[in-house]
């Protein structure tokens, strides 16, 4: 038994329902795909519920529950894997926050709510508020891309049950955080002290009265939303037997992986945009098989076509990943198993992820051919009928890896 390599690739939000403007198809079903054609003539297909029949994923809870993970006894909330997928060191128990650098005046009324997408000088904003404690609760703060960055809070008893400061329009006063639970009153309490001392700090930085005087809105506040707990992940490949790697690009889905244990290949460029190359994703994914069992891929420019409700921006994303495909064909070693599916659906008609189930092709020299082409509607004639927690399993069988269950 030749036990082989994995790729799955997951085309985030490739999910779609009819589209009248492209005569009631899918843009899946209406792009041209050759390349995925000729994949399909050797592969098996499928549907797949990525958490459970109906269910509104997001691309956060769907892929810890393709890798094999209970989404409803790990996630809080969105914070932790923003975190981790910005390298901030976290333990379990940790509380984190996604948060922006924004504007607000002296009413503590927001003005912009990304600070006039603040190009540089977080970091040194940050070197004061960094291991602020607060009641015995620690602070840690880790700038990203403009005006995004994340908040960890550390100390004994906290909760992530509590409300976002962050008001999410503009004009809005900043809210407090309220508690959702009793146990929660004291997270609360610390995070608004926080948030005030913060805004203190911040509105007199040098940073910021630079900015002034250039006319360019302050970083005068940091809004914390989408608490969560850092949750204990078992090591992915204490749960699978396999040495994983990753080629992604949304902090996200990178920090994910990294509480997985899934090591982050880094790749120039991979900021999650319609822009991505997506050829050279393919490359690396397929460089990282020299060392590592299992390469998740995931290539995130569907759903923002999904999500900007554009059919025929979509079907041209499609056309490209078509195009990665043929690439990946041409280099893809001996005894490797791909399977290409998406996270969840994204419809164009609606603009938002939807439960709809999403397609499955999965790739291997020995798959059983069922003569099915890769779409949402050909794929219910396949032979695979999965939820997004049967994907690793699958995987393990098609690649010959998985332990025989009696004798
Ligand atoms: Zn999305």
């Amino acid at each position: 038994m030749i036990r082989k390599k994995i790729i799955l690739i997951i085309l985030d939000g490739l999910g779609d329902r009819a589209v009248e403007t492209l005569g009631f198809k899918t843009p899946l079903q209406y792009a041209h795909t050759p390349n995925l054609d000729s994949m399909s003539e050797r592969s098996s297909h499928g549907l797949m519920y990525p958490i459970a029949p109906g269910i509104r994923a997001g691309s956060d809870t769907a892929h810890l529950s393709l890798l094999g993970y209970e989404p409803y006894e790990v996630y809080t909330g969105r914070g932790p894997f923003e975190a981790a997928g910005l390298d901030m060191d976290l333990e379990p128990g940790d509380i984190a926050f996604r948060c922006n650098f924004a504007t607000v005046d002296e009413n503590m009324k927001v003005i912009d709510r990304r600070a006039g997408r603040i190009k540089s000088g977080t970091h040194e904003l940050i070197k004061e508020l960094n291991g602020i404690e607060i009641e015995g609760v620690k602070f840690y703060i880790k700038p990203g891309v403009e005006h995004r960055a994340a908040l960890v809070m550390r100390g004994p008893n906290l909760s992530p049950q509590i409300t976002d400061v962050d008001p999410h329009e503009t004009g809005a006063v900043v809210h407090e955080a309220k508690p959702l639970v009793p146990e929660a009153e004291k997270t609360a309490r610390v995070l608004n002290k926080f948030v005030k001392l913060a805004h203190e700090i911040l509105d007199k930085h040098p940073v910021n009265i630079e900015r002034k005087n250039k006319g360019l809105p302050p970083a005068n506040i940091l809004l914390p939303r989408g608490a969560g707990m850092v949750p204990h992940l078992k090591k992915f490949e204490d749960m699978w037997n396999m040495k994983g790697a990753c080629v992604v690009g949304t902090p996200l889905i990178r920090g994910i992986c990294k509480l997985a244990g899934i090591e982050p290949i880094d790749f120039p460029g991979a900021t999650g945009s319609y822009d991505t190359d997506m050829r050279g994703k393919m490359t690396k994914a397929v460089e990282a098989l020299e060392t590592h069992d299992f390469v998740l891929v995931n290539i995130k420019a569907p759903d923002l076509a999904g999500h900007d409700m554009k059919p025929v921006k979509k079907v041209e994303v499609i056309k490209r990943i078509d195009d990665a495909i043929g690439h990946l064909v041409d280099i893809l070693p001996e005894n490797t198993v791909v399977m290409i599916t998406a996270d969840h659906s994204t419809p164009c008609s609606v603009g938002d992820h939807t439960g709809d189930p999403v397609p499955v092709l999965l790739y291997s020299t020995d798959a059983r051919r069922d003569g099915v082409r890769f779409d949402e509607v050909s794929c219910a004639k396949g032979t695979l009928h999965l939820c997004g927690k049967d994907v690793m399993p699958v995987l393990l069988n098609a690649a010959n890896r998985a332990e025989k269950f009696g004798a």
